[in-house]
């Protein structure tokens, strides 16, 4: 087990910086998940910790070694990726094994790790089956077997689930969350879909552009999101956003107006805005209700049934469309006048640089 620790951490490709100075500190045993769109550089960053891509600049240590011009081998990890990499032509049990006999590990401890392996993850009935005679969960299981035979001091994943089916995505979710339970190894986790960082991890990296955005636990980050790039990619629907004006400001609050929402007091003390300044209010689609006395008037344009919840999209005078949650046995169709009230104590607000207010 143990500690990583990413100072200043850099990658170059030719001219193009794509990982621009990274600071990150895991805890031994931590659960962390790298999470943001496409392109961000998540893969890149955990390549860098694996040892696969050179490091450019910066600091890499795992447990207390600088681990920069290791090879990955010295490294203490073991890494699993979306694709599953296991050999066809090879048993469960012999894929299981192929790092320990690669290393030439002895008959008697090579049994017992697979033996171990195949306990934790539940595929003991399954050790002398060939790879095309499993389900894409359970080969899944046989790349992350593979990982845990090795005993790393940090796993590394990779969109581990990203070509699963989603009903099998959220067991193989459980599944991970209850083998870092069992095991207490490090854990960096890469993925582009914030529900499963919300789910599964201790501590979420969120990165934009190969800059780390926030670093916080899911509702933290959830609650607090130190910027626009963090508030509209954590939560699902997303915030809505309305720029506002503000009206009056003090110790205790900002109050704010604006044509779609008429005047909104936000319990918010200490921010740092003057009267006229165009700020941006951010309302979760959770955080709106229909009712009377509402402060935020349009025309109904789209209703999504989902049963436990209806997602409706409404229109407002200024042209924006905000989406509310609202419960899911509500009497709305398309085309009807709907009031939404925000909660305001929940609302977040943001200063024209993007950053929270
Ligand atoms: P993610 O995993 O977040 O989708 P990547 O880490 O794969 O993103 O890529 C980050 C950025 O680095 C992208 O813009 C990608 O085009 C670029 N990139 C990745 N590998 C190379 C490479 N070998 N040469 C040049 N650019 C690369
Ligand atoms: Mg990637």
């Amino acid at each position: 087990m143990a500690r990583v620790s990413l100072a200043g951490i850099k990658k170059t490709y030719g001219s193009t910086e794509v990982i621009k100075g990274v600071d990150i500190d895991i805890a031994d045993g931590e659960f962390v998940v790298f999470v943001g769109p496409s392109g961000c550089g998540k893969s890149t960053l955990l390549r860098m910790i694996a040892g696969l891509e050179d490091i450019s600049g910066g600091t890499l240590t795992i447990g207390d070694r600088v681990v920069n011009d290791l090879p990955p081998k010295d490294r203490s990890i073991a890494m699993v990726f979306q694709s599953y990499a296991i050999f066809p032509h090879m048993t469960v049990r012999e894929n299981l094994a192929f790092g320990l006999t690669i290393a030439k590990a002895p008959k008697a401890e090579k049994e017992a790790k697979v033996a171990e392996a195949a306990r934790i993850l539940q595929m003991e009935h399954l050790l002398d089956r060939r790879p095309s005679q499993l389900s894409g969960g359970q080969r899944q299981r046989v790349a992350i077997g593979r990982a845990i035979v090795r005993h790393p001091g940090v796993f590394l994943f990779d969109e581990p689930l990203s070509n699963l089916d989603a009903a099998l995505r959220v067991d193989m979710r459980m599944e991970l969350a209850k083998l870092h339970a069992d095991l207490g190894a490090t854990m960096i986790y890469v993925t582009h879909d914030q529900v499963e960082a919300m789910t599964l991890a201790d501590k979420i990296v969120v990165l934009n552009a190969g800059v780390v955005q926030q670093v916080g636990s899911p509702l933290e980050l959830y609650h607090k999101p130190a910027n626009l790039f963090v508030a509209g990619f954590i939560g699902s629907p997303k915030m809505n956003f309305l720029k506002a004006r503000v009206d009056a400001v003090d110790a205790t609050g900002v109050k704010l107006s604006s044509p779609d929402i008429g005047s909104l007091v936000l319990p918010k003390p200490g921010v740092d805005a003057r009267v006229g300044d165009e700020l941006t209010l951010g309302v979760r689609p959770h955080h709106l209700a229909a009712g009377p006395g509402a402060d935020l008037h349009g025309k109904v344009v789209l209703v999504e049934r989902l049963g436990n919840e209806t997602l409706t999209v409404i229109g407002t005078p200024s042209g924006q469309q905000i989406v509310a949650a609202l419960p899911g046995d509500i009497d709305i169709t398309p085309g009807a006048d709907l009031g939404l009230v925000p909660q305001a104590a929940k609302a977040s607000l943001f200063l024209p640089s993007g950053l929270a207010a």
